[in-house]
């Protein structure tokens, strides 16, 4: 499942990044008449009621909640997502391009000297270069989703 999101709502569209969702972000683009250029199977994502009513014809979820945490949770519930469908840290935040492993030699130098010395594993964008790593925010990340899922299926199972 793809995701566009307006500027109403960037923060999730950075969560749904993370868990490994292509998302195109409103605020990224310099089109103006953004929605109307992406292809129309991606799911929007809205606050906003204009943007409800124009593409009405359109996949779309209106969210309800101002806390990143809680749209998350409506997305989950509304498009019937599940754990099977996330891909964990698979894409850069920034320009939602899959990112991939990357020798830890290369990031020599191109991260703080802790991370590189308690770190083996980094992924790296193609498109903006930005290096990732296993880091504490994968954590939250992880315990925050597991907490979203547990409490839709009763259990998180293993895919
Ligand atoms: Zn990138």
């Amino acid at each position: 499942m793809r995701f566009a999101t307006d500027a109403t709502v960037g923060k999730l569209g950075r969560h749904l990044r993370s868990a490994g969702f292509d998302t195109l972000c409103q605020h990224q683009s310099r089109r103006g008449n953004f929605f109307e250029t992406i292809d129309g199977e991606r799911v929007i994502l809205t606050r906003t009621r204009l943007v409800k009513l124009r593409f009405k014809r359109r996949p779309l979820v209106f969210i309800r909640d101002n806390d990143p945490y809680r749209q998350m949770i409506q997305v989950v519930h509304e498009l019937k997502l599940g754990w099977c469908d996330l891909n964990l840290f698979s894409r850069c935040l920034e320009c939602n391009e899959a990112i991939r492993p990357v020798d830890r030699a290369t990031v020599a130098g191109r991260v703080p000297a802790y991370v590189w010395q308690y770190h083996h594993t980094f992924h790296a964008c193609a498109k903006c270069g930005r290096i990732y790593w296993a880091g504490s925010h994968h954590d939250r990340m992880i315990q925050r989703l597991l907490a979203i899922f547990k409490q839709k299926d009763g259990e998180t199972h293993e895919c």
